[in-house]
């Protein structure tokens, strides 16, 4: 057995611990709090000791578009000049586009994120995620607005069963509903139920484009549809929004992350809520994009879980999750601040399955944990967690 004190025990379970003491033995938490003199005492300093945080959004094989595409008023634009310099989803990523996913792992790893729930199409994030024992969840994304049933799903599974068999936890993403027919939602459904990861990830509600188009059958998104010649006429206009929309098809439940919601409203916000969802909020990336930033106070007010991610590096300027809690500690003020660490930690980890062994300072769960560099006053450690900390403060224990 071995126990660390630190100047502050951030447990995310319980409130934050001044002097505390984590028990670890072979990589398990074994107690927190103020244990009585235990053995092999390690003074970590002045420190807050915190659980390794979940990014709960991310796409990392798109790492290589680091600053290359710019942030653009209006999401289409910014969506036309990624498609240009990317080409399609389903171009696949070529070996010099590898190296960057293992930088940004290792910027991930740095700046204290334990795991990631990475959206893929080419699931060549795999082996740099196991090779850097980087954990989380790997969604296959899936997308086609002329899919008419499930061929796509099927004529892919053996990607899927090699990055099983590679040890990835895989799961499914169908894209967002202007990008997906009905048809491969329902697929997609079906195929997860059987899948021992059955989690969902979809992007929703994140332009008013995509409102629009859901409301009205009219708008930008429609126009981008018919020139890259992936609209159908059959298609039936909703004519709702889009939290209405795939709950009217039932799919969305306890086990979904919905990412984004920056256009939600709080009927929207408490259905999701009174669904068990989980919204993933990525409020830089949604400012890089051109579709505002999220309400984030509304989010919290809805009783909806929140987890947050940072989005790729295509939206974002890095991976350090510190980063966008400062953005939402800036856009929500009044949020309190445990509330924000627990969507970084314990919520992001329990969307991703992985709440039983990560996301707290819980006894049974691994310590995998981080110290972070505090400075010689502080009157409220986790509003200074909140100010945006780099990785040079941040150092893994354990
Ligand atoms: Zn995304």
């Amino acid at each position: 057995m071995k126990a660390y004190r630190a100047a502050w025990v951030c447990p995310i379970d319980q409130p934050p611990i001044k002097d505390g003491i984590v028990a670890v033995e072979r990589g398990r938490i074994m107690g927190v709090g103020k244990p009585i003199a235990p053995t092999g005492l390690k003074e970590l300093g002045n420190v807050a000791l915190l659980p390794g945080l979940i990014n709960a959004h991310t796409h990392l094989e798109l790492s290589w578009l680091r600053d290359r595409v710019p942030p653009a008023s209006k999401f289409t634009d910014w969506v036309k000049t990624l498609f240009a310099i990317r080409g399609r989803p389903d171009a696949g990523i070529s070996a010099a586009q590898i190296a960057p996913i293992h930088d940004a792992i290792a910027e991930l790893k740095s700046s204290g994120t334990v795991a990631v729930g990475d959206i893929g199409n080419s699931l060549a994030a795999v082996g740099p995620m196991r090779q850097a024992d980087l954990d989380g969840v790997v969604f296959h994304e899936l997308l086609g607005f002329k899919e008419r049933d499930g061929a796509l799903l099927e004529s892919t599974r053996q990607m899927r069963a090699a990055a099983t068999n590679a040890g990835a936890r895989v799961s499914l993403a169908p894209h967002a509903p202007y990008s997906t027919s009905l048809e491969l939602f329902g697929a997609i459904r079906a195929a997860i139920k059987e899948i021992p990861c059955p989690i969902m990830s979809v992007h929703l509600g994140e332009s008013l484009e995509e409102v629009e188009l859901l409301e009205k059958g009219t708008g930008p998104w429609r126009g981008m549809l018919e020139t890259i010649g992936a609209w159908r006429d059959d298609w039936q206009i909703p004519a709702c929004d889009p939290v209405a929309y795939l709950d009217r098809h039932h799919l969305i439940d306890e086990k979904t992350l919905i990412v984004h919601g920056v256009q939600f409203d709080d009927k929207a916000l408490l259905r999701l809520a009174e669904l068990g969802a989980t919204l993933v909020t990525c409020p830089r990336s949604n400012q890089w994009v051109g579709v505002g930033y999220p309400p984030i106070n509304r989010f919290y007010k809805s009783g909806v879980k929140v987890a947050v991610g940072t989005d790729s590096l295509a939206s974002v300027e890095d991976l350090n999750l510190f980063s966008e809690l400062k953005t939402m500690r800036w856009l929500a003020p009044n949020v309190p601040a445990s509330k924000i660490l627990e969507s970084a930690t314990l919520t992001g980890a329990r969307a991703l399955g992985l709440g039983d062994e990560l996301g707290s300072l819980t006894p049974g769960k691994r310590a995998q944990m981080i110290a972070v560099d505090l400075p010689a006053q502080i009157t409220d450690v986790e509003e200074f967690l909140l100010g945006g900390i780099p990785s040079s403060q941040i150092t893994w224990v354990e």
